[in-house]
């Protein structure tokens, strides 16, 4: 065994304590974005019942308990974990069934890293050219041109948590052609691949960037040093990880667990990394206001997407092609898919779409049941931030005998009152554990 799996890593609080002590401090030494500190306020206000929480009771022996909201921060570790597994399941839920997905990575060269960090608008860029990249890959083998389902995925995490902004995708593997058949598609060459993503990402990238000599000196000498840029390109079938939880972690969650981060100590935080998939663990150590430098660079603009769907899977269009395409595939020869696709399916009809059940998948414990009895506790109060009241038992009508209502007036309160109680009520607001 691997001599640095063995060794303890911080908790949570530790993880929370590192902005607490240096926040105010690397504010006034390196100032920040506006979404970093609002990330990082609500990341040291997680689990804190000032900012809302839901009471529960038990009815039974009054046993009572909070659970407070969830805080909404990129950085927060267990609030990202839920947000996470929901992600999954939307994606999974749209991708077409029957049909294999390729794993596509598209890199950036180093040299233009810090363009990307200082303008984070060039990461639209970056994916739109991307998935017109393959879409122009597509045609070079299918004449008549076919529209693939792709998903794309912008990431600026390197392994080491540096700044390296490269794009992740997922192709079915063919498209819908214009004859309206499916038109299956098994093969890219990389080298292909890497070529034409240099050619559409440096030439995109002029018309952005050619504001002065130097970049455009820099771009040129780019065009000329590199043959092609680095690009992966893997088949489903060879995969045995679960490519889309994968890959959907690195958007949703902090770029690095802290499983990975093994002290802080004296001003100091030592963490572990691997160079490449499969390497041996390499281990840093960063001054802390360097460590928190390089988790909060990653932390997306307020509206900047990481997530982008194309062609077949772009949102005004997969509900309704998701169900031809599925049809026309299933006519086609697809061994081996069919019992995976079902396995697939089951999964996500399975997903719990409730808050208690996602917790109960999540955790393994339901919050709505009474530690001390074991009985079921019940809403009691939802309480928003700053103490505002959302919702109180007792200041309701619940206890009013509703059969003394005219008939109108009775059946209306039903529905609020259901409406209340419906998991999609709770849903809206999602408490942390
Ligand atoms: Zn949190
Ligand atoms: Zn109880």
């Amino acid at each position: 065994m691997d001599k640095l799996t063995k060794q303890l890593y911080i908790d949570k609080k530790t993880f929370v304590r590192i902005f607490k002590e240096n926040w105010e401090r690397y504010k006034k030494l390196c100032g920040c974005r506006k979404v970093e500190d609002e990330n990082v306020q609500r990341l040291l206000g997680c689990g804190d019942p000032k900012n809302g929480f839901i009471q529960l009771r038990c009815t039974n022996c009054g046993e009572k308990k909070i659970i407070p909201f969830s805080c909404k921060s990129r950085l927060c570790p267990s609030c990202t974990h839920i947000q996470l597994q929901e992600r999954i399941m939307k994606i999974k839920s749209i991708m077409i069934k029957g049909v294999g997905h390729r794993h596509v990575v598209l890199t950036t060269p180093k040299e233009l890293w810090g363009y990307f960090l200082k303008d984070r608008h060039l990461l639209n860029v970056m994916a739109d050219t991307g998935a017109e990249l393959i879409k122009d890959i597509l045609s070079f083998y299918r004449k008549e041109g076919i529209e693939p389902g792709i998903i794309l995925i912008i990431q600026t995490a390197g392994r080491a948590l540096n700044f390296n902004p490269h794009l992740h995708l997922l192709i079915t593997e063919g498209g819908l052609g214009r004859d309206e058949k499916w038109h299956s598609l098994s093969y890219i060459s990389q080298d292909l691949l890497g070529r034409k993503w240099k050619y559409f990402l440096f030439t995109r990238l002029k018309g952005y960037l050619l504001k002065n000599q130097r970049t455009k000196k820099l771009i040129d000498t780019l065009f000329k040093e590199k043959p092609l840029l680095i690009t992966y390109c893997k088949k489903e079938k060879k995969r045995k990880i679960d490519i889309v939880g994968y890959l959907v972690k690195y958007v949703i969650s902090p770029p690095i667990s802290y499983r990975r981060i093994l002290e802080y100590k004296n001003d100091e935080v030592i963490f572990r990394y691997r160079e490449r998939e499969g390497a041996k663990n390499k281990v840093k150590k960063l001054t802390v206001l360097g460590f928190i430098h390089l988790l909060v660079q990653h932390i997306p603009e307020e509206n900047q997407k990481m997530i982008h769907y194309y062609g077949l899977y772009a949102r005004h269009q997969a509900k309704k092609l998701k169900r031809i395409v599925e049809g026309l595939v299933r006519c086609f020869n697809q061994e081996g898919w069919e019992a995976e696709q079902e396995k697939l399916l089951a999964e996500i009809l399975s997903f719990p779409t409730t808050y208690r059940e996602r917790i109960k998948l999540t955790f393994n414990k339901d919050p709505c049941i009474c530690s001390v009895c074991g009985e079921e506790m019940v809403t009691e109060r939802i309480v928003g931030p700053g103490g505002c009241i959302i919702f109180d038992i007792y200041e309701t009508d619940y206890f009013e005998d509703i059969t003394n209502m005219e008939d109108e007036d009775a059946q209306s309160f039903q529905k609020e009152k259901e409406q209340e109680e419906s998991p999609r009520y709770h849903q809206l607001l999602l408490p942390t554990m």
